[in-house]
């Protein structure tokens, strides 16, 4: 069936300070979940969810990472939902219960993040053996025309998701269209590419790195875990002028 016949539906919702991203072929048709968002907002995906495809359940959840934000209303999905979760190997300890993510101290916070954010976001969440590595083949499970790719740096097992036929990259942390200092703000609104968040980020060369790796892969659109998707000459431009500069390294470290 050719594209016209059967569009792929990409859709985003924001949760407070990150958003989750829901790719389907059509409405009622199978479809997954990219990123759970931030605490208290799993009601409010089901029911984007069930707008969008008509009530199903996803067929998978994928992880970039994670991180407090990523991972928030994914207790309340699987509550829901009993569908395998899949991220990166090296980001599994931090999903089952065996490692936490570097200590951190968050800014910033508004009143709203204050009540949401947890008492430890560092803390790994424990998923037990719902939570499934991502094959090594760099398929994504229920999504055949996307593949995964490695950007560590943000978190050891990060991975951003591209799709080869229209060129739309979906990056998590690991590049952000909202000024990393704002990335937990409520109002952040900015058509920009700038780096991840520096709270949890541990690994600043290897960021760099995969920075690189996304600006080499020329997106056509782009979604990122913080900010509004960006696209065309405007997301083109910028990934181009962000990646000749580089990352700043650790940016109020220096
Ligand atoms: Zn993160
Ligand atoms: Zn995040």
């Amino acid at each position: 069936m050719n594209r016209e016949a059967m569009p792929i539906h990409i859709d985003y919702m924001r949760t407070a300070a990150s958003n989750v991203i829901l790719i389907g072929e059509s409405a009622g048709a199978d479809w997954i979940l990219i990123d759970a968002g931030m605490p208290g907002f799993a009601a409010a995906i089901a029911g984007k969810a069930a707008e969008l495809f008509a009530g199903r359940a996803p067929l998978a959840i994928v992880l970039t990472h994670g991180h407090f934000d990523h991972v928030g209303s994914l207790p309340g999905l699987l509550r829901r939902w009993d569908v395998p979760v899949y991220a990166h190997k090296h980001e599994l300890p931090f999903l089952t219960g065996k490692a936490d993510y570097p200590a951190s101290v968050l800014v910033g916070g508004s009143g709203l993040l204050s009540r949401i954010v947890p008492r430890h976001p560092h803390k790994g969440i424990d998923l037990g053996e719902q939570v499934l590595a991502l094959p090594p083949d760099g398929s994504v499970p229920g999504l055949p025309e996307w593949r995964w790719i490695a950007t560590p740096g943000h978190s050891k097992g990060h991975v951003s998701l591209f799709r080869e036929d229209d060129r739309t990259l979906i990056a998590g942390d690991a590049i952000l269209s909202v000024k990393p200092e704002a990335a937990f703000t409520v109002l952040a609104r900015e058509e920009e590419v700038h780096g991840p968040p520096e709270p949890f980020t541990d690994d600043w060369n290897r960021a760099g790195e995969s920075v690189q790796k996304l600006a080499r892969l020329k997106p056509e659109a782009l979604f990122c875990g913080h900010g509004l998707p960006m696209a065309g000459v405007a997301l083109r431009d910028s990934l181009e002028r962000f990646a000749a500069n580089g990352l700043p390294c650790g940016s109020s470290s220096d």
